[in-house]
């Protein structure tokens, strides 16, 4: 079962416990201050009550131990033992309730709080078994008590009651786990395909790199954080030499496969904090966080060597590609002209480095 039905099992389980301890203390107070028995019943009492005690005890251990001090998975006599501690709470309230012989009317209706908790806690058994434990309860109580018939009209409507108690609760609690398991799954779902969304809006579908309009946001996010906390940041853009060329000899499918490995080479060689982006066809940016011009245009050039060094095979040829870029570092540039001047000069460095006879990276 989910998260939440493990949280909302336990939260009703630390209930049941305390409801349990709180009627020791209850009939102790009963015992010693209102004295409403006689002495040997008191004494009978009495030794009910430190039986019932140590069994809560132990309980409140188990239970301690299974929560806090376990994995939350299920162990084999795990079931067992629960379904034991069922049975001994049946036993200890059929008793409670035989010594509170002259409140019987009142207190029977215990055993409709029994199957509640029990059905509860057991929300996968059968309704029938705990009301079947209590119409045993029921009986032996009726039986100690002394009582002429077993099956008075009293006892028969309450055993049905027990068993259509049982019913609805098992059917009510079905639904809600059913409904507590849709609203999970579909929470899953949904987390999913936001996830596969976010993915689809800003990452570029032929090189997986950022797309133009992520490139934006993030370089604008940059230039506001340089302005604050003057941390600059290094801009490179860099672009396929003869691209065009390469299209037009061996095809767009070629140039597309190109482009792919390319992007892999360049996300290959940076940080996992530097943002690689697609900026254009064949154009590609890169933000470098908290890194200097000397930096940035180390790792640009070493984008520029492997991509040069690199064996592209189209139609079993071995191609030979390379790039250009222009690098920067924000610092040289005042916060009021810093988003369009700054990506205007680092493109004019791309410029240049094209116009002196490309494959090659450009700083300033
Ligand atoms: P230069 O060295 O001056 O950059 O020359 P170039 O040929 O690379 O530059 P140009 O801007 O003239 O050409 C860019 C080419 O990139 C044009 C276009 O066909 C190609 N291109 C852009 N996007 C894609 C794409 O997604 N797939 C493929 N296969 N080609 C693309
Ligand atoms: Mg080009
Ligand atoms: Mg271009």
């Amino acid at each position: 079962m989910t998260q939440i039905h493990n949280l909302r099992t336990r939260k009703i389980y630390e209930f049941y416990l305390g409801v349990q301890i709180m009627s020791i203390v209850m009939i102790l107070v009963i015992l010693n201050i209102f004295k409403l028995f006689d002495e040997a019943s008191n004494f009978q009492i009495r030794v009910f009550v430190y039986l019932y005690g140590i069994y809560i005890l132990f309980k409140l251990l188990y239970y301690i131990r299974k929560a806090y001090f376990q994995s939350q998975k299920d162990e084999p006599g795990d079931e067992f033992t629960s379904l034991l501690i069922a049975l001994l709470d049946m036993l200890f309230l059929t008793f409670f309730l035989h010594f509170t012989n002259s409140y019987f009317h009142i207190l029977s209706h215990l055993f409709y709080f029994y199957i509640t908790f029990q059905s509860i806690l057991f929300h996968h058994k059968s309704y029938s078994i705990f009301s079947t434990l209590a119409a045993i309860g029921y009986s032996l109580l009726t039986l100690l008590n002394n009582r002429s018939h077993l099956f008075t009209y009293e006892s028969v409507i309450h055993i049905v009651l027990f068993y259509l108690l049982g019913y609805i609760l098992s059917t009510v609690i079905n639904e809600i786990n059913r409904l507590e398991y849709n609203i999970s799954f579909m929470n899953n779902e949904l987390t999913q395909k936001n996830q596969q969304l976010s993915e689809m809006a800003n990452k570029d579908f032929l090189t997986n790199m950022y797309n133009h309009k992520c490139f934006y946001f993030h370089f604008c996010e940059f230039i506001k954080k340089t302005e604050i906390s003057n941390s600059p940041f290094s801009l490179a853009l860099l672009d396929i030499d003869n691209f065009k060329k390469i299209n037009d000899t061996y095809g767009h499918l070629a140039g597309d496969m190109i482009l792919k490995e390319i992007s892999l080479l360049i996300l290959n060689n940076i940080r996992q904090t530097d943002i690689a982006a697609r900026y254009g066809g064949e154009e590609f940016a890169i933000i470098f966080p908290n890194t200097s011009l000397d930096e940035a245009k180390f790792i640009c050039e070493r984008i520029r060597s492997s991509i040069e060094k690199h064996s592209f095979y189209v139609n079993d040829k071995i191609l030979r590609v390379t790039i250009s870029g222009g690098v920067r570092n924000s610092s040289c540039f005042s916060p009021s002209c810093q988003q369009h001047g700054f990506l205007d000069s680092v493109d004019q460095l791309l410029y240049e480095a094209k116009s002196l006879g490309k494959n090659q990276i450009l700083s300033a």
